[in-house]
Order: C-alpha cells, then sequence, then structure tokens
C-alpha cells in the first residue's frame, strides 16, 4: 500500500499527526539559535548523500523522557532528555540518522495504515476525518508502539551505511541507548505515559554487534565542532 501514496499526501499527512504530536506533549519546541544551527549542519551532512539524498525536518521537543520519533513526511523529534543524556555527536547522528532510516523506509506511514486502517487514512487525506479524536489516536500509536524487528534493523543499517559514509562509527548510538537503559521508566508530568526510546527500541545484543561490526574505513571529520555540540546540547536552556 504505502508505495502507492504519493509524497505529498504523505507530508499532509504528516502535518496533520504533527500537530496533534504537539498537544500531546504540551511541549515546547527548542529553538535556541546556535543549537538549532547546529542541528540544521547535522541533519545537512546526514542527509546530503549521492545516492539518495533526504529532506527531513528535525526539532528538539522539551520533555523529561528520552526518546526520538519520525513521523510521516520526514518530521523527526529529539527529545531533550535524549540529548541530555548523550555524551557525543556521534552517539546523537546515530540516533537521528535511525530517524532519518524510518523515513526512507515510510515506515510512519505503514504505521499509520496499521493503526487506523486505509479507508481511515483515505479519510484523512481527503478531510473527511477531521475528529481531534481519531488523529490522536494515530499520533499515540505512532508514539507508543513499536516498529517490526525488521523495520527496526532497516533503519540501524540506513544509520550505519550513512555514519560510515561520512567515516564516522554507527555504534556510539549503541552506548547512549545502553547508558539510558533502565532508566526508561521515567515519566514526564506532562507526558502522560510516554514511553522510552528503549521501549519501541529495545537495544538486543544482536543490534550492537551488527553497529559494531559496521566500521568506516576512513575516519571522517567530527560532524559537529565542540562549540556546535555544546549549543546543541543546550538549544532548550533559554538563558
Ligand atoms: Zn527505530
Amino acid at each position: 500500500m504505502t508505495p502507492l501514496i504519493p509524497s505529498s499526501y504523505e507530508r499532509h499527512l504528516g502535518k496533520a499527526v504533527d500537530n496533534q504530536v504537539r498537544a500531546i506533549f504540551s511541549g515546547k519546541i527548542c529553538e535556541k539559535a546556535q543549537g538549532l544551527a547546529a542541528i540544521k549542519t547535522l541533519t545537512e551532512r546526514l542527509g546530503k548523500n549521492r545516492d539518495f539524498p533526504l529532506d527531513v525536518d528535525v526539532a528538539v521537543i522539551e520533555s523529561k523522557v528520552p526518546n526520538a520519533i519520525a513521523l510521516p513526511g520526514g518530521r523527526i523529534y529529539l527529545f531533550s532528555a535524549l540529548l541530555d543524556k548523550a555524551e557525543s555527536t556521534d552517539e546523537i547522528a546515530g540516533v537521528l540518522a535511525h530517524e532519518m532510516g524510518h523515513v526512507a523506509h515510510r515506515d510512519g506511514l505503514r504505521k499509520m495504515i496499521q493503526a487506523g486502517g486505509t479507508s481511515y487514512l483515505l479519510g484523512l487525506l481527503f478531510g473527511d476525518v477531521t475528529g481531534g479524536g481519531a488523529i490522536v489516536f494515530v499520533s499515540r500509536y505512532l508514539i507508543d508502539s513499536a516498529y517490526s524487528r525488521e523495520a527496526e534493523a532497516a533503519a540501524d543499517d540506513f544509520a550505519a551505511y550513512r555514519m560510515s559514509a561520512l567515516g564516522r562509527p554507527a555504534h556510539p548510538m549503541g552506548l547512549l541507548l545502553k547508558r539510558i537503559e533502565g532508566k526508561d521508566d521515567v515519566k514526564g508530568g506532562n507526558d502522560f505515559n510516554v514511553p522510552a526510546f528503549l521501549s519501541t527500541h529495545p537495544v538486543t545484543d544482536q543490534r550492537l554487534k551488527a553497529l559494531e561490526k559496521q566500521v568506516p574505513s576512513q575516519q571522517g571529520e567530527p560532524l559537529l565542532s565542540q562549540e556546535e555540540w555544546r549549543a546543541l546540547k543546550e538549544i532548550c536552556k533559554t538563558t
């Protein structure tokens, strides 16, 4: 089903869902200028690829839950708690590239179809389904439920490929996930019971091993300077 849906419709759907996701989190979008610049740099480095350039729109949302999600149409949210836990650019770049993999493979759209069925989706496309409740259902489903193991492996492969192409290792993403493992029961007051990244992205040994195997043949420049990295970490700080 998904390949038949034009990208323009997918973006349209993504917008509707995005509004709902923001409402669910009642979340503040972090917009400190230097941080935004750092995100742009990182996104462009990962997205620019001769074979398959990928256009995504990345934002940081303030949340106590360490998570990251990709919506249909190319919107990716990094949750601020994930940035707090990260110790290097490669850790965040890996997660970002993983989410880009979900966008590239249209996994979010597939999930929406799974949640709502095709007639529901057509309704969304043509504007018949305007009830907030219906969209909230899909938004929550997008956030709460896991992708298939195959989709996860494919997103990891995508991340490893993009990181390697830039001469960067893929496994630091696994280190970040390991670090927050066991602490994924954090429930932020505003976040209802939104699960952490790990509950939808379990770090299996198999997954870590696969990431560790992807070592770039040539080491590339760091994806962000120290200064840019600090700016990204502090994107939610208002003062
Ligand atoms: Zn994933």
